[in-house]
């Protein structure tokens, strides 16, 4: 790999970092730094103006609405977003059906489907868990049985990030019965108005509404909506795991924490001064730093050396094992940074005698949010595959073990 970054990729990083501080809605810049649940009208308002320029899905082949630009150049601009603090956009549309579509879909499908989660029109839903098939995938059992020119989809899914304002879902579904279960699963696009979809709101510990469970009961989804063949689901499945554990390695959003976490510390008070100026303190930061710059250099080399977005599937583990790791940590250092004041940031129960009501909050924009964050961020070890679970494909497929 040649480390020494050639001209035009700074002239590109420049030309993005223009392009974002142009466009970028104030209001929403001013959200993103706050709210680490990007609200689903500011994402689609941006993607609306991404789109516009062409970059709303730079990873997609430019022939169905990406890019030709290289992984370095895509990476970049992943980097700008964050450092930006534009909002996430829609991942579940764009980074895993989005490009299961462009490989196994129709072109009917793409026609139909690719434009408007492009345009931020519709949003998406990932049904792949249920109640007893998490970690273990291949025992769901939401069925789908076929009835002339429709499947009838009878089940129940769960922990569905932002189906609460979902338009569609894609869900893996079992189609037969009685095959082997990997080869028994289907992959099939389910429109959440259709009669027989219902959801139910899962509140998280830090007091939002992300999660939630999706039940189907009777649902009649057309047999155009199938993605790919009847049965090999699961490939497709594979395929997308390992774009979604290849961007869980968020380095960018971590390399924005580190900046918030200098910042926090910068302004915390320590009977020796300010919090950044203690050994403690400042060996923790120093040593997460290290170790996201050495991440981030091992995310481009996979991307170099596989000139794609999706690494196979064992790397992409071992980056989505690390990245989720360093992304906690890099929470819990800003909550920590934020000490008892981070405390009088969250929303405690009335009658909850300990609340320090007395503590003023860090007056810093910075400081909102924080403790909720670093709450939510104990489930990056959890969601895209368990941490426990990562390790094993390592062991296996790397390791040989
Ligand atoms: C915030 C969040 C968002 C999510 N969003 C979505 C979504 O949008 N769509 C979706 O489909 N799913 C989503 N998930 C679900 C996620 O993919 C599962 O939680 C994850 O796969 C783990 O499954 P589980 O919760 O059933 O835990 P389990 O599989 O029951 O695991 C429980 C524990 O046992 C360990 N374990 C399990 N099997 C093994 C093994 N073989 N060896 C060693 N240890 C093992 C696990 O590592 C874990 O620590 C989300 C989860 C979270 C927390």
């Amino acid at each position: 790999m040649d480390f020494n970054i050639a001209h035009e990729i700074h002239a590109f990083r420049s030309e993005v970092r223009e392009f974002i501080e142009a466009a970028l809605p104030a209001d929403i810049s001013r959200r993103g730094r706050h709210d680490y649940h990007s609200r689903r009208d500011d994402v689609q308002r941006w993607m609306k103006i991404l789109n516009k320029r062409g970059w709303s899905a730079p990873h997609w082949p430019a022939h169905l609405g990406g890019t030709d630009w290289s992984p370095l150049q895509r990476y970049i601009f992943q980097d700008e977003l964050r450092r930006a603090r534009a909002p996430v956009l829609d991942r579940c549309g764009l980074d895993l059906l989005g490009p299961v579509v462009c490989a196994f879909g129709t072109p009917e499908q793409q026609a139909r489907h690719l434009p408007p989660i492009l345009n931020g029109d519709l949003w998406w839903a990932q049904g792949f868990s249920e109640p007893n098939a998490g970690s273990d995938l291949a025992s769901l059992k939401t069925r789908a049985d076929l009835d002339g020119d429709h499947f009838i989809v009878n089940g129940q899914k769960t922990w569905t990030t932002e189906a609460h304002f979902a338009d569609w879902i894609f869900a893996l579904v079992r189609t037969d019965q009685v095959a082997k279960p990997q080869a028994g699963i289907s992959f099939l696009l389910i429109d959440m108005t259709t009669p027989g979809v219902t959801r139910r709101p899962i509140w998280s510990i830090d007091g939002a509404n992300t999660l939630n469970e999706v039940f189907f009961e009777d649902v009649r989804v057309p047999i155009a909506n199938l993605v790919g063949q009847a049965g090999h689901g699961w490939s497709y499945a594979k395929f997308l795991l390992a774009h979604e554990r290849t961007t869980s390695s968020v380095v960018s959003h971590t390399k924005r924490d580190i900046e918030q976490i200098r910042h926090l510390a910068t302004l915390a008070k320590t009977p020796a001064g300010p919090l950044i100026g203690t050994h403690a303190f400042a060996t923790k930061l120093a040593k997460l730093e290290a170790e996201v710059i050495a991440l981030e250099w091992s995310v481009l080399r996979v991307l170099h050396a596989s000139e794609g977005d999706a690494a196979g599937n064992s790397v992409a583990s071992l980056l989505k094992l690390r990245g989720s790791e360093l992304s906690e940590r890099a929470a819990l250092l800003a909550a920590e940074a934020l000490g008892d004041h981070g405390v009088a940031a969250m929303p405690l129960s009335e009658s909850d005698d300990a609340t320090p009501k007395e503590l003023p909050p860090i007056e810093d924009d910075e400081a909102i949010g924080v403790s909720a964050k670093a709450m939510f961020r104990r489930a990056a070890t959890i969601y895209g595959g368990a941490s426990e679970v990562q390790r094993t494909i390592i062991a296996k497929s790397i390791l040989g073990l």
